[in-house]
């Protein structure tokens, strides 16, 4: 049996579920690289250019930890993600990932490139291919592909309850394989005042409790409810992006979308955007938030930057600052 390693970073946290249905629905055996710790960190720093995103250097740090452990890694190039009139597409980074890696990575087992471009090209037609690498007949394939959706729509519907990646993976997938951390973040019975806080920000930088020093949790500890944005429905993030100028990445859109219903809900005490240090995308929607989205009576706005130097010191003292700022006026009202 084929050993197919999965990178436990980027698009894993929006596609795992499907990837793994479909590739063991050929045969495969899925190995999941273990969640980021410091060593996995600065091997993917030392193997990427200094300009690039810290969720790429982690994917780099992921894809080298499965060296020994896979006989192909799993690599995703995630195109467009809409169908539309309009031109959509993820970001460069996302699209360029495959290339990046084989321009980057020596001694990796060979890649299995699989591509989600739905603008241009069905997705059943990539599932076909990735069956024909892995030499695996149609039929199976097909069966393949159809419970992987299931799957990926059940894993979409326990997000939309508000559950973290990590938790909506045990749930829908028989032996989880989930990241850990964030879950546990959803208690704050035990506060006499808690606060609910919309965290707007990639899900593979809120999710890896690594990088965003367990920033739910986080959060939770201190008497605030992390509300998640996969908890808005496209729906709600369609008609909120309607109110503003169009933009052409998807992910970024639902950053802005999550953003403008968050900062309009009444229940909501404060918004923090979590964006990545060096990203192009994410510093010009954190801006257009900040200028065009909130509003003087909106709750407060903080953003918080993360990269490979972010210490655990600088995000408590951040996320306390803003607690605390948020309780005063709170208490002022
Ligand atoms: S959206 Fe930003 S953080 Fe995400 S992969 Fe692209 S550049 Fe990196």
């Amino acid at each position: 049996m084929v050993k197919v390693g999965v990178p436990r970073a980027l698009s894993y946290y929006r596609y795992f579920p499907m990837w793994k249905t479909m590739l063991e629905g050929m045969g495969a055996q899925v190995v999941v690289s273990e969640p980021t710790g410091r060593v996995l960190l600065e091997e993917g720093v030392r193997h990427c250019l200094d300009d690039i995103c810290v969720p790429v250097k982690l994917f780099f740090g992921h894809a080298l930890s499965l060296k020994d452990k896979a006989d192909a890694i799993f690599v995703s190039r995630v195109v467009s993600v809409e169908k539309g009139d309009s031109d959509t597409y993820t970001c460069p980074k996302l699209i360029g990932l495959p290339d990046m890696v084989k321009g980057s990575l020596d001694g990796l087992p060979p890649m299995l490139e699989f591509v989600m471009d739905v603008q241009n090209r069905s997705l059943k037609a990539s599932v076909k291919s990735l069956a024909a690498t892995l030499g695996v007949p149609p039929s199976s394939a097909k069966n393949a592909f159809e419970s992987s959706l299931e799957v990926q729509a059940r894993y979409e519907s326990e997000l939309l309850r508000g559950l973290a990646p990590g938790a909506a993976m045990s749930k829908v997938l028989p032996d989880g394989n989930g990241s850990r951390g964030s879950e546990e973040a959803r208690d704050t019975s035990f506060h006499r005042d808690p606060l609910s806080i919309a965290l707007v920000g990639h899900d593979y930088l809120v999710h890896d409790s690594f990088i965003s020093h367990d920033l739910p949790s986080r959060l939770n500890k201190l008497g605030a409810k992390a509300v998640l944005m996969s908890e808005v429905p496209d729906s709600v993030i369609e008609k909120e992006t309607a109110r503003y100028p169009e933009i052409s990445w998807s992910y970024e859109k639902e950053l802005l979308g999550a953003a403008s219903h968050f900062l309009g809900r009444p229940d909501i005490d404060g918004v923090m955007m979590v964006i990545g240090f060096a990203c192009g995308p994410d510093s010009i929607i954190a801006e257009i938030i900040a200028r065009e989205v909130r509003r003087p009576e909106s709750p407060p706005l903080t953003t918080l930057v993360l990269d490979e130097h972010t210490g655990q010191a600088g995000v408590a003292t951040r996320v306390e600052a803003f607690v605390e700022l948020i309780r005063r006026s709170r208490n002022k009202r």
